[in-house]
């Protein structure tokens, strides 16, 4: 059994018809319950808490995000623990856009909330579901700060050259078109794990991090600052993913609209739901991609091979924009559990001094990181498993501590 903290950050993940939550321990970690509130607004809501290993689910209607974040506050009075026991810091609310507004975790006030309001054009799928979590959690915790941690504000340091793309002036100017990156709150933590693993001060380190999952991006971290990342001004941009395929010729959009009579939201569509692993083989899942691969499917090799290919280019330019690489980093689903996706990418990098440990790469048990380079490698190479929640209540409670 693990022991109730004293002081706690409620971390609140909220989407358009989901919230997730886990109360965390900010300084250690430790996460004392966690829940997925689902399918909001529709006929059969669903809620599922857990604490102590046991979950606890419930079927009901859940008309709004309002009602969630009540019957959140119920899940914890029933089954613990009891947050009436407990200092709670903050909650911290993952908000996935923050423009070029928000450098930092925020404490919400009126005026956060208009601008990230205003921000709704940059991620119209997000932060609208970002914002009902937030308005919900204060009606429900009406005493407790509310943070906002934004996906966006680890790479506000990327200096003007890797931020800015080549357009006309006002659509950077009237649009805000630039490159924002995402998964901030990933690479944050894990380039900072990573120094803490190597026993290395972090602003000495030049480390490219590679958080593979569902969605995908690199960043090049110098000095524990984000100075170039694969994701841009939406996640559409950079690694091939789940169901995005990332890079690819602007001019796809404008000749699919010519000669496929296709409308931009359908382009929209296809780019961010039925690309990436998803258009080349069928499936968004890499473990089913891998299974695949194994019986000689030929899509799945193929897909198998871009994906590669595609962290060869970031990888190689990351180093370049580096002007040197210390450690390279495999995280999130993809790059905490496939050992022949780290092997491949590691091999094929021998030219920048990274040598894997074949033994070690194939040996960490899941969940584990460590390091996957031998004693020799100029460049390490390691696992680090990502915990994007602990960050958000470390974050969430330093601002809260520090006001
Ligand atoms: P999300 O972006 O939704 O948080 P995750 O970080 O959980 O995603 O990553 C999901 C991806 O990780 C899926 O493509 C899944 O197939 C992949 N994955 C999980 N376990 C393995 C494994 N053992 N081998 C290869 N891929 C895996």
């Amino acid at each position: 059994m693990s022991s109730t903290p004293t002081s706690a950050v409620l971390v609140v993940n909220a989407g358009s018809s989901s919230v997730k939550y886990q109360l965390v321990d900010p300084v250690t970690g430790e996460a004392t319950a966690k829940g997925l509130i689902e399918r909001i607004g529709l006929p059969r809501g669903e809620v599922h808490h857990t604490v102590g290993g046991t979950t606890y689910d419930e079927v009901l209607p859940i008309p709004d995000h309002a009602t969630a974040l009540r019957l959140l506050t119920a899940a914890f009075a029933e089954h613990g623990p009891d947050l009436g026991e407990i200092d709670l810091l903050a909650v911290g609310h993952r908000v996935v856009h923050g423009g070029a507004d928000f450098a930092d975790p925020t404490v919400v006030t009126p005026e956060v909330l208009i601008t990230i309001e205003q921000l709704v054009p940059l991620a119209p799928l997000h932060n609208p579901g970002n914002l009902e979590g937030i308005l919900a959690a204060q009606q429900a915790f009406p005493d407790v700060p509310q943070v906002a941690v934004f996906d966006t504000a680890f790479h506000q340091t990327m200096p003007p050259a890797a931020s800015t793309y080549a357009v006309p002036r006002a659509w950077r100017e009237q649009y805000r078109v630039r490159r924002y990156g995402f998964h901030g709150t990933s690479h944050a933590y894990v380039s900072r794990r990573v120094a803490e693993l190597m026993e290395r001060p972090l602003d000495q380190l030049r480390a490219v991090v590679l958080h593979l999952g569902n969605g995908a991006s690199a960043t090049a971290v110098d000095g524990g600052r984000s100075v170039d990342t694969s994701m841009g001004l939406t996640p559409l941009e950079g690694l091939v993913m789940g169901t995005r395929g990332g890079d690819l010729d602007p001019g796809v959009a404008g000749h699919l609209a010519r000669s496929g009579g296709l409308t931009i939201e359908e382009v929209d569509r296809a780019l961010s739901k039925e690309s990436g692993l998803l258009g080349l083989t069928g499936s968004a899942d890499f473990r089913e991609v891998q299974q695949r691969r194994e019986v000689g499917d030929a899509d799945a090799e193929l897909a198998f091979q871009v994906v590669v290919h595609r962290l060869l280019h970031y990888v190689g330019a990351y180093a370049a924009v580096l002007g040197g690489l210390d450690v390279l980093v495999f995280t999130a689903g993809v790059g905490e559990n496939d050992g022949e996706l780290r092997a491949e990418v590691v091999r094929r990098l021998s030219f920048l001094g990274t040598e894997l440990d074949e033994a070690a790469n194939v040996g960490l048990a899941r969940g584990e990181g460590g390091r996957i380079s031998t004693e020799d490698s100029a460049v390490e190479v390691w696992v680090v498993p990502t915990n994007e929640e602990w960050e958000i209540a470390r974050q969430a409670a330093e601002v809260v501590e520090g006001r």
